[in-house]
Formats: C-alpha cells, sequence, structure tokens
C-alpha cells in the first residue's frame, strides 16, 4: 500500500499528481530547486524539501538529494512525473535499492525502450513495422552519409538518446548532410551526454499517432486507445487530441495491437505511450516513452479514468482498475500546450514574470496548470505554462469549446503561443481534421501571429480605462481631504468654463495614436484619434473587467496595466499600447531596425558575417546556443552589418547586443 508519494518532478505534472494522490488519501511530498521555493507545487503539497539550486543536473536531476528527501519524510514511493528522472533506469534502480518504489516500469523496460536505436532493432524483430532508416552502432560520419543516400533524402537525423525533439535534423540535400550531422551530434552530447545518433527516412506529409497503454504486475496489458498529437513546431506537439480524426477503427485495431506487443515484448508495467508515425492507415513505430505523457489528460477525458491512479494502484501492486472489455471512448478531447515562447521568432522560449494570468473554466473544460499569476517562467525549465483541454459530445463541440476557452485566456508579460493556438483551432483545415506534422509550418502565414496595428476597440478601451483609473484615484484622494465633494477634486475632466476635455497618447509599435477624449457626461464620453470618433460608455467592474459601449454596443474586456505598459484583452485578443507622456517628446520609433541582442544567456556558435557585409533579409548573421538549442539571428532587414560584439565561443547574456545592422542607404 502506498500511504505517501513524493513527486520529483515540478510544475503542472508535480500539481497533477499531487491532486490525484491527495484524492486517495495519500500524504504529498514535493522537492524543489531554488528557482521553484515559491512554486504552486510547493504550497499544494503538505510538505516540500529543497533540493538544491535551479539547474536540473544540480535538483530535480540529483538522485542522491532526492532518495534522501524520501528518507526523511518516510516517502513509500517516488513519482517522476516527465521528462528529468522518468526514462531513467539507474534512479529506478536506485530507488529499488532504497526500498522505495519507483512508480514507472521496471528498469528493464526503461532500458530497452531508452535508446531510439535500440528500440528499433528490438521492434523489427518483434514485428512491429519501422520507418526504413540506419539504427545501427557505427557512427562513422561516412557510413552514415552513405546510410542517408541509401535510405534517400530527405532524411531525418534524430539523437538515438533524444527527447523533446533535440538533436534532430532534417537534411534535404547530401551536401548538407556532414555540417547537419555535426550539429545533431553536438545537441545531443550537451541534452543527453551521449551524441549517438540514428538516420531515417524523413516522410513528407506524416502524422503522429500513438497509443496508450498499461499494464499490470498480474500480466494484463491494455491500451486507452490513440492521441493524434500531429500538430507540431520543431517536432514537438503543441494540439493533442482522441480519437485521432479519420482513423479507422481497422487501422486502430492494428495499432492497438502492435502497441501492445511492444509492450509485452519488453515486460513493460505501468502507463506507457507507444509513438507511431502514420501516413494514411500505414504506421511505422517511432519510440515508446516509459511514463506518462504530457497529454494524458484527453486519454482521461475520453475515456473518464484517472491515470495517474492507474499508476499508484499499479504501482501498489493491485490490478489494472478495468479490463479490456470495460474500456470504452466516449466523445473527442483536444489538447492544446500554452507555451511561454515566440511563434515569431522561431518559437523561442521565454522568461519572465506572469503578471496577470486567467485561465479559462466552464464545461468540458480542463485546465492543468503549474502558475500563477505573479510566478517567473524560468530559462531553466520548460517554458509550458499550461495545458488546456476540451471534451464534447464529437470533435466538432470540442473544437467550439476550446475556441472559447482559448479567447478568455488571458496573459500578460510575456509573450505566449495563445495567438498561433487560436489561428490553428479556427483554421478551416484543422477544423475538418486535416492534420499532419507539417501543418504548422505550412500554414505559417496563417497561424503565426503578425504584428497588426492596434484595432479602434482597443484604443478606445484604454484610453477608457485610462480615465476611469484616474477616476478612481481622483475619488480616493477627495476621500482624504477635508471636501470630498468639492468639484475640484473629481477627475471627470469637468471644469467650470472650461471645455471637458483631455487628451491621451499611446505608442502602439512603432506608431503613435493621439486620442481626444470629451466628457459628455457621467462615464459618458467621446473619444476622437486617427480621424475617427466614436461615443463610448464605461464602468469598471467589481472584477476589475470594464463594461463598455463602444458606439452603442456593449463589450467586456479588461486593461492591465504594468507601468506605462497596458494589455488590453478583449474579445480573445491581447493588445499592448504604451501610455505616453502628452507633454514628452515622441521617443521609440528610431533605431529600432538594426540593434540584435541575443534573445537568452548562452554562446556564440558561429559568427557568419563580417563588419562592411551586405545582407539580405532573412540571412543568418550568427548562431547561439541557448538551452542546448542551436539559435539562428537572422537579419531583420536588408542592411549593412556595421559592427560584431561578439567571436565564436563567446558567452553573452540575455539581452546582449550581439551585432549592430544598419539599414542600407545610410
Ligand atoms: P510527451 O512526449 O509526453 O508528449 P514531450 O516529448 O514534450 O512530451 O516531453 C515531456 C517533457 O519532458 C517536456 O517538458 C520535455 O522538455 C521534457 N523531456 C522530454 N524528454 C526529456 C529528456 N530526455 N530529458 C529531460 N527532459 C525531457
Ligand atoms: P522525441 O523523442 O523528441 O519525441 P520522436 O522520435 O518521437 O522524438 O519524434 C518527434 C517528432 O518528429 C514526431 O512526432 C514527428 O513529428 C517527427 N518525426 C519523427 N520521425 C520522423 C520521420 N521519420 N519522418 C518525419 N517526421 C518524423
Ligand atoms: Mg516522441
Amino acid at each position: 500500500m502506498i500511504r505517501s508519494v513524493l513527486i520529483a518532478n515540478r510544475g503542472e505534472i508535480a500539481c497533477r499528481v499531487i491532486r490525484t494522490a491527495r484524492r486517495l488519501g495519500m500524504r504529498t511530498i514535493a522537492v524543489f530547486s531554488e528557482a521553484d521555493r515559491d512554486s504552486l507545487a510547493v504550497a499544494m503539497a503538505d510538505v516540500a524539501y529543497p533540493i538544491g539550486p535551479a539547474p536540473a543536473r544540480d535538483s530535480y536531476l540529483r538522485h542522491d538529494r532526492i532518495l534522501a528527501v524520501a528518507k526523511a519524510s518516510g516517502a513509500d514511493a517516488i513519482h517522476p512525473g516527465y521528462g528529468f528522472l522518468s526514462e531513467n533506469a539507474e534512479f529506478a534502480e536506485a530507488c529499488a535499492a532504497a526500498g522505495v518504489i519507483f512508480i514507472g516500469p521496471p528498469a528493464s523496460a526503461i532500458r530497452a525502450m531508452g535508446s531510439k536505436s535500440a528500440s528499433k532493432q528490438l521492434m523489427e524483430r518483434a514485428g512491429v513495422p519501422l520507418v526504413p532508416g540506419y539504427h545501427g552502432d557505427d557512427q562513422d560520419p561516412a557510413l552514415l552519409a552513405a546510410e542517408a543516400e541509401r535510405i534517400g533524402y530527405p532524411v531525418l537525423i534524430k539523437a538515438s538518446a533524444g527527447g523533446g525533439g533535440k538533436g534532430m535534423r532534417v537534411v534535404t540535400a547530401p551536401a548538407e548532410f556532414a555540417e547537419q550531422l555535426a550539429g545533431a551530434q553536438r545537441e545531443a552530447q550537451a541534452s543527453f551526454g551521449d551524441p549517438k545518433v540514428l538516420v531515417e527516412k524523413y516522410l513528407q506529409r506524416p502524422r503522429h499517432i500513438e497509443m496508450q497503454v498499461f499494464a499490470d504486475t498480474h500480466g494484463s496489458i491494455v491500451h486507452l486507445f490513440e492521441r493524434d498529437c500531429s500538430i507540431q513546431r520543431r517536432h514537438q506537439k503543441v494540439f493533442e487530441e482522441a480519437p485521432a480524426p479519420g482513423f479507422s477503427a481497422a487501422a486502430r485495431a492494428a495499432m492497438a495491437s502492435a502497441a501492445t506487443d511492444a509492450a509485452r515484448a519488453v515486460g513493460y508495467v505501468g502507463a506507457g505511450t507507444v509513438e507511431f508515425i502514420a501516413e494514411g492507415d500505414a504506421f511505422y513505430f517511432m519510440e515508446m516513452n516509459t511514463r506518462l505523457q504530457v497529454e494524458h489528460p484527453v486519454t482521461e477525458a475520453i475515456t473518464g479514468f484517472d491515470l495517474v491512479e492507474w499508476q499508484l494502484r499499479v504501482a501498489a501492486g493491485e490490478r489494472l482498475p478495468a479490463d479490456q472489455s470495460a474500456i470504452h471512448a466516449t466523445g473527442a478531447a483536444i489538447e492544446v500546450r500554452l507555451y511561454a515562447e515566440d511563434a515569431g521568432r522561431g518559437f523561442l522560449p521565454q522568461s519572465g514574470r506572469l503578471d496577470h494570468l486567467v485561465l479559462p473554466e466552464g464545461e468540458g473544460v480542463r485546465v492543468d496548470a503549474g502558475v500563477r499569476a505573479g510566478d517567473v517562467v524560468s530559462i531553466h525549465y520548460d517554458p509550458m505554462i499550461a495545458k488546456i483541454i476540451a471534451w464534447g459530445a464529437d470533435r466538432g463541440e470540442a473544437l467550439q469549446r476550446l475556441v472559447r476557452a482559448l479567447d478568455a485566456t488571458e496573459v500578460a508579460g510575456l509573450t505566449t503561443n495563445l495567438p498561433l493556438l487560436q489561428a490553428v483551432a479556427r483554421h478551416p483545415e484543422f477544423a475538418a481534421g486535416k492534420v499532419d506534422t507539417g501543418f504548422i509550418a505550412r500554414h505559417a502565414d496563417a497561424v503565426v501571429p503578425q504584428v497588426e496595428p492596434a484595432g479602434p476597440a482597443a484604443l478606445a478601451l484604454a484610453t477608457l480605462a485610462v480615465i476611469l483609473e484616474e477616476q478612481a484615484e481622483a475619488v480616493g484622494r477627495a476621500q482624504a481631504t477635508p471636501d470630498p465633494w468639492s468639484p475640484w477634486s473629481l477627475a471627470t475632466g469637468f471644469r467650470i468654463n472650461r471645455p471637458a476635455l483631455t487628451d491621451h497618447r499611446f505608442r502602439d509599435g512603432d506608431r503613435v495614436i493621439d486620442v481626444g477624449c470629451r466628457f459628455l457626461g457621467p462615464a459618458r464620453f467621446q473619444l476622437t484619434f486617427d480621424g475617427l470618433e466614436l461615443e463610448a460608455e464605461a464602468a469598471m467592474l467589481p472584477d476589475g473587467s470594464l463594461s463598455a459601449r463602444l458606439d452603442g454596443v456593449h463589450c467586456r474586456a479588461r486593461v492591465v496595466r504594468m507601468g506605462e505598459r497596458l494589455t488590453v484583452f478583449q474579445a480573445g485578443r491581447a493588445t499592448v499600447l504604451v501610455e505616453l507622456d502628452r507633454l514628452a517628446g515622441v521617443t521609440g520609433a528610431e533605431g529600432v531596425v538594426g540593434r540584435l541582442t541575443s534573445p537568452m544567456p548562452g554562446r556564440v556558435l558561429a559568427v557568419r558575417v563580417a563588419v562592411g557585409d551586405t545582407v539580405a533579409k532573412g540571412v543568418t548573421l550568427m548562431v547561439v546556443e541557448a538551452m542546448k538549442m542551436e539559435h539562428a539571428i537572422l537579419a531583420p532587414a536588408d542592411g549593412v552589418v556595421a559592427s560584431i560584439a561578439y567571436a565564436a565561443g563567446d558567452t553573452v547574456q540575455e539581452g546582449a547586443e550581439l551585432l549592430v545592422l544598419e539599414p542600407l542607404g545610410t
């Protein structure tokens, strides 16, 4: 019996495990790094222990510290979540040696599936179909290049020990092979401590379809249907859904039997996912993830089972809570991963404070989050903020609920992929279930957000919020003065013998907009800007949202202030405006072209240009390695390289100016 469980993880998955463990009456023990001392998981757990500095290798990956906490706290079991130690066979063995239950498969199964190369060899022998490729041990670059030639371009190079899309390179022509191989090996070494790669045929428009399996220690193995995770960027999942749209019952049955065969072949126990790459009804084994998957909530939504509860029961030696005949799928569910990342800049991870965060709720909507407003998204970990899952009686209903849930989501302080999620969810091809792994790249123009000028509604709402804010301050001031009813204490703009007028100035990107406001009566205004005239009424509601009427049409909005930055949330859109001092000069528009800064703390890998070079927009200027991934610094416009501040090998801080590009003709 498990009475207490230690969660060797952080963020949303730590919170997720705590919820179920608590429901089952277990004591919950969290561990946290210095970066996470005030995190939601720490607050939720019955007790939480510090395990070291922010970098994962000094905290969440430290077997010794986690086992010491297990001992000190008397934990019966350790749930590793996903990532970190979840697929670490040595850790599973260390738990066993310390007399603590590792909630996961036997170390032997983790090992058998841990290498993409070795697991493919194993699956080949078990008769599971594979993508044509080379999975051997010989890593001679000439041999790998010859294998790529044999397989036929395009090919995909993958880190054998890989995960999270790291160390993965598509190579379209033989001439690029050597450079891409070197890059993949570097990333593989940096991320997994193992440069080994495999090479396989790169399928052009495949789908990622995976099968959830579960096994107990009594010899039962079941599947809990498939998930389609085809909507990806950088070979990593963004949308996941079940059932896979348009997947035939015959293909489902065939995949389920291949997946349970794979699990059986390695003596599997617990939750596992067998990932396949599919084309039509044909599918090929890709890898097995020997852990709970990030996207498990969609399976929970359609089956009604709690997979963490299943994991805990199986780990305690119980039988699976249901046999295959009792596992049914009802309706459809879609999950999205809300990431702190900039889709407009190559999906670059973002870090910083979540100044404002509102997550959706409602019928059929589930949110798994590990953060609250005010928390910091750290550079040290995965930039996922939350998962939003919508269930419906069919895919159409699930999608409609998802669209509404996304429109109700508000984040300020950090750039997120929310606009991309909204655009994909609204895309007609997605609605039609026509998904493949190239979807986001193919529809980049439609789904990667362009910077759009602020609309009239956003400008009006920002102005109204500023005025109401001033009025509220004036009321506060008035209440503090001897004569609170004096007309001089009001900020309504009404002045005896003077026109009731105020002026406001905002910056929207590079554009400066002046808004004039005439007070027509209590809470009634006439706004003029950009040659437009608009009548508005507004009131601040107790929950901090704005109730407004713009030219007669009523709407609800929220305007969040951070210093001079105002974020207007309205109709599912967030617009950022900077409030400028009306009397100060206009600033901000000049000099924005050429200062190229490092997106994150990192190291310069290569400098591709020299001072004086004329470069075209989009050309790679520098390559910076950050968070173990290589990021290309691209020319934002045509220009001339005026100066270069760093050389290959230099360490750079976030925001460090890397080079200056001058516009052509200056
Ligand atoms: P899933 O396969 O469950 O859908 P991902 O592949 O995105 O999800 O990985 C789950 C999480 O674990 C992500 O946060 C990812 O960054 C992290 N992760 C994946 N593989 C590894 C690994 N080998 N080492 C450390 N973290 C990993
Ligand atoms: P990871 O460990 O990072 O999850 P996977 O082997 O599961 O690595 O692959 C991640 C993603 O890369 C897949 O979901 C798929 O989109 C893409 N991918 C993998 N193999 C191929 C292939 N042979 N052809 C095309 N795309 C592939
Ligand atoms: Mg995978």
